[in-house]
């Protein structure tokens, strides 16, 4: 095609060359075709250059009216277009996967045959303290340096997950880590954060074995007493040891039951929605809570009442009694014959409401304050057991608190008393103006 063109112009120029050669002088004839073909050299020339300035950015469009040029020119410029396609389709592919593996909620590192980082995403990073750029290349074994990990990867094959505590920047955190074989002789870690799983089971496990030892105790009593009972023959136990007997059976029953009328309570309270907003008339509920707590001191305490009666709140009435009932009733049994008791429910200059049991108490150990809310914890065993203690009426009183986006607090000093408070927020405050 292109020499087909060629040599029509060469033709046709020819021809004009012999007419001018015909009508004018041999000269001017010799010198048409000549010019024409210079012409025509020329205009390649400045043709080829352009497509040589276009040949060093072919994403731009080609130039036009290059010639027989266009023949190249356009094709090639055709086929780099679609490259350019396949090319930005594979990378917003790409660019997705990189995505969708940022987005993973477990930690993913590829590493080659040598265990060397190739690439993590942002919560391997957080999990096991990587840098990228930085750390490519490093051997992973030398910057998670957990003997248990070096041991698990250096094995033959991973067929299941192994857990490793790792401490990063000072907190330790448990991590479920899983090796595998990928591509050619590639590994993929995989880590997932169970610290929470882990304390939650933890827990959860410390928990059964609590409730076990704390029902089993009054048990073994209650079963002693009662094999006694059954192995003696009537008449060998005198009535009155017998009345002993099944009193302090009855103690112990009364024991158990309460056990596990504060574990139902604790569990309605983690297995029920929020404290809904019906007003509590805390006057008359605080009312109860002193007749019961003067009956449970029965004249062994000075009590001291500052009751704003117009200070109700949004809430729920039996979970707030059951609070206001454990702060007061621990102020009781924890404050010797003669002490002091003071109980406050007032609003402060914010607006907030505050309910306060200050006492003359043993009093409690800086120590052990922060862990007073944990279910079963007590400062003294064999004290709490002898005033009736559960161990779980601070836990209750706590969620309690939650429920009513209140807060508990404690303060104390050994032999001199605690002060146990509950702060609400003014949202949840009604004033009565009846
Ligand atoms: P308990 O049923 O044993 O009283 P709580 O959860 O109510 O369980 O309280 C936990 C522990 O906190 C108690 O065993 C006791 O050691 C301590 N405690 C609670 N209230 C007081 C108080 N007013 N004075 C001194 N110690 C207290």
């Amino acid at each position: 095609m292109v020499w087909l063109r060629t040599l029509l112009w060469c033709a046709l120029w020819a021809a004009v060359g012999l007419l001018a050669g015909d009508l004018f002088t041999p000269a001017i004839g010799w010198a048409v075709p000549c010019l024409a073909f210079f012409a025509m050299l020329v205009w390649r020339n400045h043709s080829l250059s352009r497509v040589t300035r276009w040949a060093q950015d072919p994403t731009t469009a080609p130039p036009a009216d290059v010639g027989a040029w266009d023949d190249v020119v356009a094709p090639l410029y055709r086929y780099l277009r679609m490259q350019s396609r396949v090319l930005q389709e594979s990378h917003d592919a790409l660019q997705n996967m990189v995505a969708g593996a940022q987005a993973l909620p477990d930690g993913v590192v590829t590493l080659n045959n040598e265990f060397q980082i190739d690439w993590c995403n942002r919560m391997a990073m957080r999990h096991l303290g990587l840098r990228l750029p930085y750390d490519r290349g490093s051997k992973l074994l030398n910057l998670v340096r957990s003997p248990d990990f070096v041991a698990y990867a250096q094995s033959a094959d991973w067929p299941e997950p192994i857990l490793v505590r790792l401490s990063n920047s000072g907190q330790e955190r448990v991590m479920m880590m899983q090796m595998a074989r990928y591509g050619q002789n590639q590994h993929l870690l995989i880590s997932r954060d169970v610290t929470q799983i882990e304390k939650l089971e933890t827990t959860r496990r410390d928990f059964v074995a609590n409730v076990s030892h704390e029902l089993r105790t009054p048990l073994t009593v209650l079963t002693g007493f009662l094999e006694t009972l059954r192995d003696m023959p009537q008449d060998a136990v005198p009535a009155e040891q017998r009345e002993q007997y099944i009193g302090m059976m009855y103690e112990q029953a009364q024991r158990m039951q309460a056990i596990v009328e504060d574990l139902l309570t604790l569990s309605t309270l983690e297995s029920s929605p929020g404290a809904g907003p019906a007003v509590v008339n805390m006057s008359e509920l605080l009312q109860r809570a002193r007749q019961q707590a003067e009956a449970l001191s029965n004249g062994r305490h000075v009590f001291e009442w500052h009751i704003d009666e117009d200070l109700d709140l949004l809430g729920n009435a039996s979970e707030l009694t059951s609070a206001v009932s454990n702060l007061l009733t621990n102020a009781v049994r924890y404050t010797p014959d003669g002490g002091q008791i003071r109980v406050y429910w007032e609003t402060d200059a914010q607006g907030m409401a505050h309910y306060r049991v200050q006492d003359t108490g043993i009093g409690i150990a800086a120590r052990h304050i922060p862990r007073l809310t944990e279910r079963f914890y007590r400062v003294d065993r064999g004290r709490s057991r002898a005033v009736g203690g559960t161990g779980l009426g601070l836990a209750i009183t706590k969620h309690v608190a939650m429920r009513h986006d209140a807060t508990l607090g404690i303060e104390s000093e050994p032999g001199k008393g605690s002060t146990f408070s509950l702060d609400f927020p003014s949202e949840r405050v009604s004033r009565d103006q009846a």
